[in-house]
């Protein structure tokens, strides 16, 4: 960067000098490594998703930018960017286990492994590699801190489903900082009697959380941690007083994942607000970590737009999208003009096969155009290209599909039926639906993929997807493809999947970037561990 901007104002002489160190030439002045790695994840976030943040930000009507640019073209603009390939050691496509495994240790990982080589073993990660180096390390998410993305950074396990396992793991290395959801994982089975263990937890967490446990053990982690030095947060309040120079930090917010966008969007004024925003982790991360003068790593997660994207949720998505750009604009401020400090802004992989798109339902009329070449014709394309105004109807979504229909299904059994759905919808979209499209989300059929002991095939009916169905691959969850389905023609929205692609993504390089080793070209994920490794001194 700042090389870049003395060679138009310095002239010849660092033109020869910078070209020195693209041949490789040693230099005294440009020492190869960096004291701070911010990495900043977002799951799922393909190229079209980050188009669908531009395009929002800047053509819809009403947009919450007002013309301003998002945090993500600013640090595109200022950084560099390039593509990478996400896959696994020895498949095509990606889960996030694996793609963050990747990321954190440089190597080829398998599916579903958190911190391990594509043979099992257990790999140092790029956050363990700080830690040794006496640096300060963090994890923020707002998913949660047990989630595959995080999990990776910090643990070693043969499956990213051994949540509880991972809660353990995670105290083991010395994250110092942890910011996230996910109590469930961390509180003995007991609290779920709802007897004296429960309203110990109640106590503690000061009652702003739901409590129960996922664990099959009686281990409180909490107390395991607070023996280890944590502090120990659980609303924003605490958040916000907790002092810079607090050494360990622990604050988990939620029972599971934090809200989702549609919903951060909706209660992040209110004043009351208990949980805190994914951008107030990120800052109260930078002004913790920036203590240590060693310098710090730091993964900070913008983990459900992958989830509204295998949900083939748009609005939902859109709103992530939001979230996680400011938690972008953080990072961009804190980073800006640094020289000790590199950025990383990639995803994980793409998820949904998401696209806006042209179609032949409501073709345009025609209109007239001042140019020559329409002064005796009048202006006609064949098909519908979409509105700009539809970026604004997508982004007035009410709830996410998720909690729609999670509503539904808390119905009494009597009132589960396709008009209580479509009224649900049709509520909380500016897009409608009919009776009948409800119907058929609510269409199931035999489960063609039955298998007993599975996590989500072990349902023996299973909805009734019309394209692609093996793709759905969540059990009950692939109802919101189908509500998705029913808004497509409306919205001009398409996906193409309920899981992963293998879509290249971006990774842009902000701050602070050794210009000799630079990456360039499209790479492949563990390129870019390797890269961060060799760069953290
Ligand atoms: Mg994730
Ligand atoms: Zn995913």
């Amino acid at each position: 960067m700042s090389l870049r901007k003395g060679i138009l104002k310095n002239g010849w002489a660092l033109l020869f000098f910078s070209q020195a160190i693209l041949a490789g030439a040693p230099s005294a002045d440009v020492s190869p490594g960096v004291k701070n790695i911010i990495l900043l994840i977002g799951d799922g976030m393909g190229p079209q998703q980050i188009g669908f943040l531009v395009q929002y930000a800047h053509n819809a009507p009403n947009s919450i930018y007002q013309g301003r640019q998002t945090s993500l073209e600013k640090m595109m603009r200022e950084g560099r960017t390039i593509l990478s390939l996400t896959h696994p050691a020895h498949a095509l496509v990606v889960d996030s286990a694996c793609s963050a495994t990747q990321l954190a240790t440089g190597v080829f990982s398998g599916s579903e492994m958190i911190g391990l080589d594509a043979d099992g073993n257990p790999v140092e990660t790029i956050l363990e590699r700080a830690e040794k180096l006496g640096k300060s390390t963090g994890l923020v998410s707002d998913t949660r801190i047990t989630h595959a993305t995080p999990a990776a950074f910090a643990t070693h396990q043969a499956h990213r489903s051994s949540e509880n396992e991972i809660a353990e793991e995670l105290l083991r290395p010395d994250v110092d900082l942890m910011l996230s959801g996910g109590l469930r994982h961390w509180l003995a089975q007991s609290v779920n009697q709802k007897k004296e263990a429960y309203s110990q937890a109640v106590a503690l967490t000061g009652g702003t959380i739901n409590i129960y446990s996922k664990r099959k053990d009686e281990k409180n982690l909490l107390a395991v941690a607070k023996k280890q030095g944590y502090a120990l947060v659980f609303n924003r309040g605490e958040l916000k007083k907790t002092p810079a120079e607090t050494p360990k930090l622990l604050g988990l917010f939620s029972a599971s994942q934090m809200p989702d966008g549609i919903l951060h969007h909706q209660t992040e004024l209110n004043p009351k607000r208990t949980v805190p925003t994914l951008q107030e982790l990120v800052v109260k991360s930078l002004e913790i970590l920036s203590q240590n003068e060693k310098g710090f790593f730091l993964m900070v997660e913008g983990g459900q737009i992958d989830w509204a994207a295998h949900n083939n949720d748009a609005g939902t998505l859109l709103h992530e999208m939001v979230k996680f750009d400011e938690a972008i604009k953080v990072v961009y401020e804190w980073a800006k003009g640094r020289e000790d400090t590199l950025v990383i802004l990639t995803a994980d992989h793409e998820t949904g096969g998401f696209g806006l798109s042209y179609s032949r339902k409501d073709t345009p009329k025609p209109t007239v155009l001042p140019g020559k070449a329409f002064a005796s014709k009048l202006y006609k394309p064949e098909f519908n290209f979409g509105a700009f105004a539809l970026l604004d109807k997508i982004y007035q979504q009410g709830k996410s599909f998720e909690a729609l229909f999670s509503e539904f299904d808390g119905l009494p059994e009597t009132a589960k039926n396709p008009m209580h759905l479509m009224h649900l919808v049709n509520e909380n979209s500016m897009f409608k639906i009919t009776g009948e499209e409800a119907a058929r989300i609510l269409t199931v059929e035999p489960n063609d993929y039955y298998q007993a002991e599975h996590a989500y095939l072990g349902i023996k009916e299973y909805p009734k997807i019309n394209d692609f169905k093996e793709f759905y691959v969540y059990g009950n969850e692939a109802r919101t493809a189908l509500l998705a389905r029913a808004l497509a023609k409306d919205q001009n929205v398409v996906w193409a999947t309920g899981t992963h692609t293998d879509t290249p993504v971006t990774v842009t390089f902000y701050g602070r970037a050794s210009q000799s080793e630079a990456l360039s070209g499209i790479v492949h994920h563990k390129d870019v561990g390797q890269y961060m490794r060799r760069l953290l001194s």
